[in-house]
């Protein structure tokens, strides 16, 4: 089974931003052009608004972020995920 074959929505691969970490600079929000963040004018923060944008795997946002405030789940922790939902799947 393809993974688009499972409801991204069952799929919790986002990206989560620490504010207490973040400089408010935006390389995020400018380079993501799947509409993952959108900018919180008064906190002057990155807003993770549509996280199902986001395509498994990739977390080259993190990569970009000066002061690594981006996380993201394992990718270990995804598959396991990705895994349990094809076994409920074939069970059927
Ligand atoms: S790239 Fe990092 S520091 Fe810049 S706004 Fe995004 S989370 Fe904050």
């Amino acid at each position: 089974m393809a993974l688009r074959e499972i409801p991204r929505e069952k799929i919790p691969w986002y990206p989560t931003v620490d504010a207490d970490v973040c400089i408010g600079d935006r390389q995020c929000v400018e380079f993501c052009k799947n509409g993952v963040f959108e900018w919180d004018e008064d906190r002057n923060r990155p807003v993770v608004m549509n996280p199902f944008n986001c395509v498994v795997g990739c977390s080259a946002c993190a990569n970009i972020c000066p002061v690594d405030a981006i996380r993201f789940p394992s990718l270990q922790e995804i598959r396991d995920v990705i895994r349990r939902l094809r076994e409920e799947v074939t069970a059927k």
